[in-house]
């Protein structure tokens, strides 16, 4: 709800919204869809009118409305399924961390969704994190600061 009135400003239609919810009464699960910002972005590699294009200040895929045609091709090829249709105008919604601070993140009472920053996010996926690599507490790079490492 908050994702398709903070893009709207009027519509409160979770058939609006860029993240999704499935539920799996089997384990008792909720879980959500959101678009995982690739580096590579399949999604817009895959986008044959050019819809699809980088945002300079976010450095993520965002989309052009005017100039998707709802043909789905992004929909095929993202490993998350994390892209969702405007039921009114039949073009592509995608997560573009509304302009970067995202509004789910803030409103989710249970603190479920977090927005990492670079620095945490290289943290929690254990690569080393920023304080080791002798570039300065806020590089970011992920690199451990060791010499000679197996490069595959
Ligand atoms: S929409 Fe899907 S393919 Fe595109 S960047 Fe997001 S997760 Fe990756
Ligand atoms: S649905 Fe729209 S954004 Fe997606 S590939 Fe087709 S034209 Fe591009």
């Amino acid at each position: 709800m908050t994702c398709s009135l903070t893009h709207s400003k009027t519509v409160v239609n979770p058939r609006m919204a860029r993240i999704h919810i499935s539920s799996d009464a089997l384990e008792a699960m909720d879980s959500p869809a959101v678009c995982q910002q690739c580096e590579d972005h399949p999604c817009m590699d895959a986008c044959p009118t050019g819809a699809m294009v980088i945002d300079e200040q976010l450095g993520i895929v965002v989309v052009h409305p005017e100039d998707c045609t709802g043909c789905r091709a992004c929909e095929a090829v993202c490993p998350y399924a994390a892209i969702f249709f405007d039921p009114e105008k039949d073009t592509a919604l995608k997560c573009d961390l509304c302009g970067g601070t995202p509004e789910c993140v803030k409103t989710c009472r249970l603190h479920a969704l977090t927005f990492p920053t670079a620095k945490e996010a290289v943290i929690a996926a254990g690569t080393g994190g920023a304080e080791d690599c002798g570039n300065g507490e806020d590089c970011g790079c992920g690199d451990s600061g060791e010499e000679g490492g197996d490069d595959r």
